[in-house]
């Protein structure tokens, strides 16, 4: 219940022959730390892999636990997709409205994809769909900044050992 379908890095890693090979015609995506950072600025490439799906008949819905429905608006209208927020996963409240906006009947040619295990995975499992775990992209943010900040120290410890 808790060991998704696949793991991946990032939402945009998912191609479609990897969504073919699996029978997925629908996705379904996790809002924060999934499509959005904690700034709200949109994963790089998102909208340009939210393209290539559609082109290939990929129907997605953002699925976002969020009660700001405001938030979860704007990275809908940026992407141009339909979405459900306070979708209570790992309920299946929410995964039953995306159900019924997008008119789909077959839980197993459906993905939903998220960066937690305790919703996305667990919710995904429960609804008998096809579970794609993410990382979050924040965590990647303060790895990143761990890594600038050790440039930073040593290159300050070399300007000190200047003067
Ligand atoms: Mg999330």
């Amino acid at each position: 219940m808790l060991l998704p379908d696949m793991r991946l890095k990032k939402v945009t890693d998912i191609s479609v022959e990897m969504l073919k090979k699996n029978k997925i015609e629908v996705i379904l995506l996790d809002s924060d730390n999934t499509l959005i950072d904690l700034d709200k600025k949109p994963l790089d490439g998102v909208k340009e892999w939210i393209q290539l799906m559609k082109e290939n008949n990929i129907k997605i819905c953002i699925l976002s636990n969020s009660i700001k429905k405001k938030k979860v608006e704007k990275i809908a209208k940026y992407l141009k997709v339909p979405y459900i927020y306070f979708a209570i996963k790992p309920t299946k409240i929410g995964f039953n409205r995306a159900k019924k906006l997008l008119n789909i009947k077959e839980n197993s040619h459906i993905a939903e994809v998220g960066d937690q295990i305790f919703t996305d995975v667990l919710g995904t499992k429960r609804m008998k769909m096809f579970s794609i775990l993410t990382e979050p992209i924040c965590e990647e943010k303060v790895k990143l900044n761990n890594i600038k900040r050790k440039i930073e120290k040593h290159i300050l410890k070399k300007y000190k050992a200047k003067e």
